[in-house]
């Protein structure tokens, strides 16, 4: 291997460029000298990058801020709204697409129904998306970050394999670059929620571990405030972990994976054998409502109860519902104790559908992942449910976007 010995001219620009505008993004309004101290740039350069922010619209000065003793510094800020992102999360049923702005607020948004579709139909939806949230908005569009069910080689943009949308080997990274001629940005979707959490929610923690617990269950981890995706971009795929080896098959193929036993689907078949085995359960009294009525057939036309079954029957205090519930929370915390015990970090935030059952399951998560620990290192571990979840993947699109090409979010 070569290492590059010198940067090139065009490279030490762009770094010094995302060196100031970090310092813009988390500490402005701030003055120029103060933007040299905290960039270790000099202040020579500092005042040439501001003035090509400043004249390609990222950067503005506001005014003079208080004086300490000479003559008061003129204060600049980030530009939130110069540049716009597009985000999108193709999710198995649903693609959703939006355009934030620099500080990931959300400006406009679109969703397609895709079950069923094949992979250039899926890619076609993936196109209308973006056009419509493009229209308008070219002169000013920063790039686009896609978030995406699957093994995606990160660095390259390649779906290596989604199995929902039947994409194998796909470079949609480079399809989409040469269609709209930005960067582009793609990562399998419980990275980028975990990236979306780290830079948009709440204290920055330089670690985290976001869990998505939906049909699949995978995790983002990040590390040193950047998110880490492994030798072969498959860090933190869980959900084909063992954790009963006398378990179901699994669609993998082994048996007793976490997702036969923990994922959305896993749960609604609990509920529906249980319907079946408790006729006095309130699970029961959903089934046969289910079975009478044809259109509450699910995705693929499987008659049986659903997630939202599970949580309107557990809100009603049904014990069959509560079990299930437990069960599902358990086998989760089991993999989460490996992860705590593993990697030592404090931050583990739990997202997708399946954290919509709330406190009763992340409760059985907390216990089963204390009582696997060691009681040293679990201590000071927090195991939370995401504040948001509904944008967390379109959100963690825009943030791959922001990071990669503003510097932004990276570990101070
Ligand atoms: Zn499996």
């Amino acid at each position: 291997v070569a290492f590059p010995s010198k940067a090139t001219h065009q490279q030490t620009r762009a770094y010094n460029a995302a060196l100031v505008l970090r310092a813009l993004y988390e500490f402005g309004p701030i003055s120029r000298a103060d933007v040299a101290r905290l960039s270790a740039l000099t202040r020579t350069t500092v005042g040439d990058v501001i003035a090509e922010l400043m004249a390609d619209g990222l950067a503005r000065e506001i005014g003079r801020g208080p004086s300490t003793g000479g003559k008061a510094p003129i204060l600049l800020e980030l530009v939130d709204d110069a540049r716009q992102v597009i985000g999108l999360d193709l999710g198995e049923f649903r693609f959703r697409g939006a355009v934030v702005d620099l500080r990931g607020r959300v400006q406009a948004t679109t969703e397609r129904e895709v079950g069923g579709l094949n992979g250039d139909q899926a890619l076609a939806v993936v196109h209308e998306i973006i056009d419509e949230l493009a229209e308008g908005r070219r002169p000013t569009l920063l790039g686009i970050g896609v978030g995406t069910p699957g093994i995606v080689d990160a660095s390259t943009g390649t779906i290596r394999w989604a199995v929902n949308l039947d994409w194998q080997d796909l470079p949609l990274g480079e399809l989409l670059h040469k269609r709209y001629d930005v960067p582009v940005q793609v990562a399998n979707d419980s990275r980028a929620a975990a990236l979306a959490i780290q830079l948009f929610h709440g204290r920055r923690p330089t670690n985290l571990v976001a869990i998505k617990v939906g049909r699949g269950i995978g995790a983002g981890v990040v590390l040193g405030g950047e998110l880490f995706h492994g030798d072969g971009f498959g860090a933190g795929e869980i959900g084909h972990t063992v954790v009963d080896v006398d378990g179901a098959q699994c669609r993998c193929g082994q048996f007793g994976c976490l997702e036969t036993v923990a994922s959305s689907r896993a749960i609604a078949a609990f509920a529906t054998e249980a319907a079946r085995d408790h006729p006095e359960s309130i699970l029961a009294e959903r089934l046969a409502k289910a079975g009478e009525d044809v259109d509450d057939a699910g995705p693929g036309g499987a008659r049986g109860l659903h997630l939202d079954d599970v949580r309107a029957a557990l809100v009603t205090g049904d014990e069959e519902a509560r079990r299930i519930v437990v069960g599902a929370g358990r086998a989760l915390g089991q993999v989460v104790a490996g992860m705590i015990g593993f990697l030592d970090i404090e931050r583990i935030v739990l997202h997708g559908s399946v954290a919509s059952l709330g406190q009763p399951w992340l409760e059985a998560v907390r216990d089963e992942a204390r009582r696997r620990s060691l009681g040293l290192l679990s201590r000071d571990v927090t195991i939370e449910l995401a504040p948001t979840t509904d944008d967390l993947v379109v959100m963690g699109a825009s943030a791959l976007l922001l990071t990669a090409e503003l510097g932004l979010a990276v570990g101070r």
